[in-house]
């Protein structure tokens, strides 16, 4: 008899991820979407279409499931709010249930991410674990003694909208504060201070490829600090510092044994990560400070995906 598979769907703030999962968290037919900007109706068609996409490559698959960047009620498995994507007020299992016809599992993408983390990943064996996902946003999960923390609807853990600068820039999406951690060290804050990097220094590389007419993105400043570029890394070690600040106050609220950063910006590694730790060292409470470990996603940028299809295999989530 073949192994059970299912799918599972990381419906990101920019980019959908999306493939076939067995029980060995082996992923096949991988899917990958763009959102095409556009409304809710467009949103939920692209989903669709991924599953749909994943279905046709493996028909076997028993059951879907999905993490959206949205506070996701546990009740109803409806979306409550979502800073990235138009899905505030949407009864969204329910809806997926009857288009797919297929049973639906889902829960916040950076609480599957965790779920895949902790249960197979880089925080395999510890019983408290906060996940961090760097992407468009940064997601947050948190795990309590070996269960995932959700709140009191499921509106909890939401890491990325802790303050880190009172004063500082304006949040993204729908968020109403400031100098949130994920408007000073997500992926698109690390290309907004490239931007303002390449300005300021005409020699860098980054100022070259702006010239050249690139859009100064999150993952070309990562890729020019890997290729040493001095204006690049100078830009991940700040970031890297603002992100270290954020963790720096989960170590002293949650003492988790380990802190997994994922999602795309994790693509930086420890040009990003050194930095972080230094700050923890530095600014965090002991003993957790010592005690902790701040280490990269296994599953890079897939950890949403796999804990998306855990979900599924576990028949749980929200
Ligand atoms: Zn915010």
């Amino acid at each position: 008899m073949s192994p059970r598979r299912v799918i599972g769907i990381d419906a990101g703030g920019t980019k959908l991820v999306g493939g076939v999962v067995d029980e060995g968290l082996g992923v096949r037919h991988r899917v990958h979407r763009l959102w095409r900007g556009g409304d809710r109706g467009e949103v939920l068609d692209v989903i669709v279409e991924a599953v749909e996409e994943a279905r046709a490559a493996a028909p076997d698959a028993a059951s879907v499931g999905i993490g959206i960047p949205s506070l996701v009620e546990r009740e109803t498995g409806a979306s409550m709010f979502s800073t990235h994507l138009p899905l505030e007020g949407v009864p969204f299992r329910d809806l997926m249930r009857e288009r797919l016809g297929l049973p639906v599992y889902v829960d916040n993408d950076a609480n599957v991410a965790a779920l895949a983390e902790f249960r197979a990943g880089a925080a395999q064996g510890a019983r408290h674990v906060v996940m961090l996902t760097l992407g468009t946003g940064i997601g947050g999960g948190v795990i309590v003694d070996g269960r995932l923390y959700r709140g009191a609807r499921g509106g909890g853990a939401e890491l990325g909208h802790m303050v880190i600068d009172e004063d500082g820039p304006p949040c993204q999406g729908a968020c109403p504060n400031r100098g949130c951690l994920e408007a000073m060290a997500s992926g698109t804050a690390i290309g907004r201070e490239g931007a303002a990097a390449a300005a300021r220094e005409p020699e860098s590389a980054l100022a070259r490829e702006l010239r050249e007419g690139r859009e100064i993105t999150g993952a070309l400043v990562t890729e020019l600090a890997h290729d040493g570029d001095a204006a690049a890394r100078d830009v991940l070690e700040r970031v890297g510092g603002h992100l270290g600040v954020g963790i720096a106050n989960i170590v002293n609220v949650f003492e988790p044994e380990v802190v997994v950063v994922g999602g795309g910006a994790i693509a930086g590694g420890d040009l990003l990560l050194e930095p972080a730790r230094a700050v923890v060292a530095e600014r965090a409470l002991p003993p957790s400070r010592d005690l902790v470990r701040i280490v990269p996603a296994h599953f890079g940028g897939e950890a949403g995906m796999v804990g998306a299809a855990l979900l599924a295999l576990d028949e749980g989530g929200v």
